[in-house]
């Protein structure tokens, strides 16, 4: 008996940015025996391929070798008859300049089963990005999605000029730079106003995205003068001017910033997440990694204090209590917002919070609180401070350590990145010093830390922080990390 042939997805992955991917796109990226992707998408979409899934490269980059398209379409309908369902990865819309018509053609003949996931497409979503809506109430009410070859010597008959200079509305190219000359030539030629607005958009929503806009009369000369290169979109039309009005992207804090963040990578999205949308260019460069220790927790009715000292304790104790009401006897005292919010998440409210976020405060915050016997849950390596205060003050302490912080190799690229970015970010002592451990040196970027004990940690390796956060928690950091990037000249 024959297998039932697999389903082939033909995706479309968005224009760059890893938001733009649809919740569709990512669920069946996740379930994928096979992922065939072009190279103009997120790179961030292919983490979330299960283990063991194929991957395979099927693009170019501007001009560079690309796997012949009925190669590309011979391999979908092999992986399918063979039973394996097949994400068909391709940027921006599958449909729109995409090849994704004749893929399903070929399914289609071949009887495998299909469906197309529409995605956000590069005409529609660069413009966007730098504040030019495509259609405008007065403005423009239609617009051309037109594609050009990106070989200047082949030749462009299948473009109508007369038809696209008289079209009435804005008109949207995907295509090399290479052809920008021609295109606005030949558009003139045929009647197009020659002070009409245009723009193009080079790496539209990615990070580094830039606009150069002109006449276009003169928008093939603008964008040579600023070295534009592909991928870019070029759009003309009287919306072009509206980017001046509703420009956003490129004045938000952190554009243009490459922005390097250290921590492990389970705790590192909500960071990077936060600097993204502030415009930052993340460069993920984990260097730890928690390893949960096998620590069993003790029966906690005999203790009077259970401190917390970080987010990760919190999770690994409570994966640890099988029942809720084993919490109920201690004051829980926990050292700073985060952790706060990690316990809450475990659906335990704690009952001591400083306000910042070091053992110090910790220590201080109790000073009322009498102590006969306390619960530490900690890391294997963190400080003494804590239980060394609370001994001193007669109170019996014990440690309880719960996961320790290990090094994660740091590959040479992602070294070359962190060290070229503008800012690197250290949340803690151990990822400034596994950081540190695994680049060899801190010295390139300017150097971001958290607080008192992560500074400390830099300042034993030789390398000083040039930006200490003032309120020693993630959103802190990124706040003094804004406040230095407005004082310093970008570059
Ligand atoms: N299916 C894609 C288009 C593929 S054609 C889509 O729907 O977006 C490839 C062309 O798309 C590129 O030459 C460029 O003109 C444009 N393009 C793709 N991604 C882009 C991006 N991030 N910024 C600007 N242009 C982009």
């Amino acid at each position: 008996m024959s297998t039932a042939p697999g389903t082939v997805y033909l995706v479309g992955a968005g224009p760059g940015d890893p938001g733009l991917l649809t919740t569709r796109a990512v669920a069946l990226i996740a379930r994928a025996d096979v992922v065939l992707h072009d190279q103009l998408i997120p790179h961030e979409a292919l983490a979330g391929t299960r283990a063991g899934a194929e991957v395979v490269d099927v693009g170019k980059i501007g001009g560079g070798e690309q796997v012949p398209q009925d190669h590309t379409t011979r391999l979908l309908v092999e992986h399918a008859l063979a039973g394996r369902d097949v994400v068909r990865l391709k940027g921006g819309d599958p449909f729109v300049f995409g090849r994704g018509g004749e893929e399903a053609q070929a399914c289609r003949a071949a009887g495998v089963p299909f469906e197309v996931v529409p995605g956000v497409t590069a005409g529609v979503a660069a413009p966007a990005y730098a504040g030019i809506p495509v259609t405008q109430r007065n403005v423009a009410s239609a617009v051309a999605f037109v594609t050009g070859h990106e070989d200047p010597a082949k030749p462009d008959s299948a473009i109508d000029w007369a038809a696209l200079a008289a079209f009435p509305g804005t008109l949207v190219f995907y295509m090399g730079v290479r052809r920008l000359g021609r295109i606005a030539e030949q558009l003139v030629a045929a009647g197009r106003a020659a002070d009409e607005p245009a723009a193009v958009v080079e790496r539209g929503t990615l990070p580094g995205q830039r606009t150069v806009r002109a006449p276009l009369r003169d928008i093939a000369e603008a964008a040579g003068a600023a070295s534009v290169r592909a991928p870019a979109i070029t759009l003309v039309g009287p919306v072009a001017a509206l980017a001046d009005e509703i420009g956003w992207l490129e004045d938000r804090p952190l554009a243009g910033r490459s922005i390097a963040v250290t921590r492990a990578r389970a705790q590192a999205s909500a960071l990077a997440a936060r600097l993204r949308d502030l415009g930052a260019d993340v460069v993920e460069a984990p260097a730890i990694r928690i390893e949960p220790l096998p620590a069993e927790v003790p029966d906690l009715s005999g203790y009077d204090l259970l401190c917390v000292t970080s987010p990760n304790g919190a999770n690994e104790l409570m994966a640890r209590v099988r029942d809720a009401r084993a919490l109920t006897g201690p004051v829980i005292a926990v050292i700073g917002p985060g952790t706060e919010r990690a316990m809450r998440a475990h659906g335990i409210a704690p009952d001591v919070v400083p306000s910042r976020s070091v053992a110090e405060a910790l220590v201080e915050a109790l000073a009322e609180i009498p102590v006969r016997r306390a619960l530490i849950a900690r890391a294997e390596e963190a400080r003494d401070l804590l239980p060394d205060a609370l001994r001193a003050r007669g109170a019996d302490v014990d440690v309880l350590a719960l996961y320790r912080t290990i090094a994660e190799p740091l590959d040479d690229a992602a070294r070359e990145r962190a060290l070229g970015a503008d800012y690197a970010t250290f949340t803690s002592a151990s990822s400034a010093r596994f950081f540190h451990a695994a680049a060899g040196t801190l010295s390139g970027p300017r150097l971001v830390s958290i607080g008192p004990a992560t500074s400390a940690a830099m300042e034993e390796l030789g390398f000083a922080p040039d930006v200490e956060a003032a309120d020693h928690t993630p959103d802190g950091l990124v706040a003094a990390l804004v406040a230095d990037a407005s004082g310093t000249a970008t570059g």
